[in-house]
């Protein structure tokens, strides 16, 4: 109240000499509302939740989400498709690999009730890319900032391993997300099989100027062509982050990478 007062003050004396402030707070404000309004999912909702084309996944996904685990056994799962989430005004980017089988498979938001979104929106709350570090349900209140996340295939696979028909099968809702993401600068891969799809996405979009798939190396960065850029990582699974393959160290460093391309833009 007071310092509402005293801004109101100054400007009575002073209209003029306010106005830059003016000007300033009025376009950082419309382009933070540009690009963190509600959070909208691309493609459409319907069409992604409701997509049945890989037999064995939908199999698996109602499987799981029929059978549960004891320690989610009060859970209704989701059980299908999990779109992705995220504005499509974002400049930042994170292709995961799949929905974890009791994580986004039962919740219905990408990264979200496992260990490996622990570290994820840990990471990205830190960052500035979050308004909280947790991501527990669909309805906990979590928003990303300038931030989208999706990932190479909607459904859960089991083991975590899908079949090549499979990842073919979801590609096309990838393409389409590439297509929509108009202000994306950087891309974050999680793992080798999303950071290989990027590529071959770009590559069928005709979106890149590079000849060949740039190698797979933790941290290591490369320009899609002339405005974006792709950072590796590794995905922070159970497997990497319980055995020091990846430490927060490590995925902090990708994440402060981006943090700086982006700033610098
Ligand atoms: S993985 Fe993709 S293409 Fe296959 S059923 Fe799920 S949403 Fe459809």
């Amino acid at each position: 109240m007071h310092a509402l007062f005293s801004f109101e003050y100054k400007a009575y004396l002073s209209p003029f000499k306010y106005f830059p402030y003016f000007l300033a707070e009025t376009i950082m404000t419309s382009l933070h509302t540009l690009r963190n309004s509600a959070p909208k999912a691309y493609p459409p909702l319907e069409e992604i939740t409701t997509c049945r084309l890989c037999p064995r996944l939908v199999e698996w996904r109602e499987t799981v989400a029929n059978e549960k685990v004891a320690r989610f056994k009060e859970w209704e799962y989701w059980g299908k498709p999990v779109p992705s989430f995220g504005n499509t005004n974002a400049r930042l980017l994170i292709v995961g690999l799949a929905p974890a089988a009791h994580g986004a498979n039962r919740t219905g938001r990408m990264f979200t009730g496992d260990r490996s979104g622990e570290w994820l929106y840990r990471t990205l709350h830190k960052f500035g890319f979050a308004n909280q570090p947790e991501s527990i349900s669909r309805d906990d209140g979590l928003q990303l900032i300038d931030c989208y996340i999706t990932a190479t295939l909607h459904c859960a696979p089991p083991q975590n391993k899908p079949l090549p028909e499979e990842t073919r099968n979801c590609r096309p809702f990838f393409l389409q997300e590439l297509e929509a993401l108009k202000n994306v600068l950087v891309i974050i891969a999680l793992g080798k099989i999303a950071h290989d799809a990027v590529y071959d996405s770009f590559i069928s979009l005709k979106k890149t100027t590079l000849t060949k798939r740039p190698p797979f190396k933790h941290n290591g960065n490369v320009l899609l062509n002339e405005r974006i850029t792709l950072l590796a990582s590794y995905h922070p699974s159970q497997q990497n982050t319980f055995t020091g393959k990846l430490t927060q160290k490590m995925f902090d460093a990708v994440f402060q990478r981006a943090k700086t391309l982006l700033s610098a833009r």
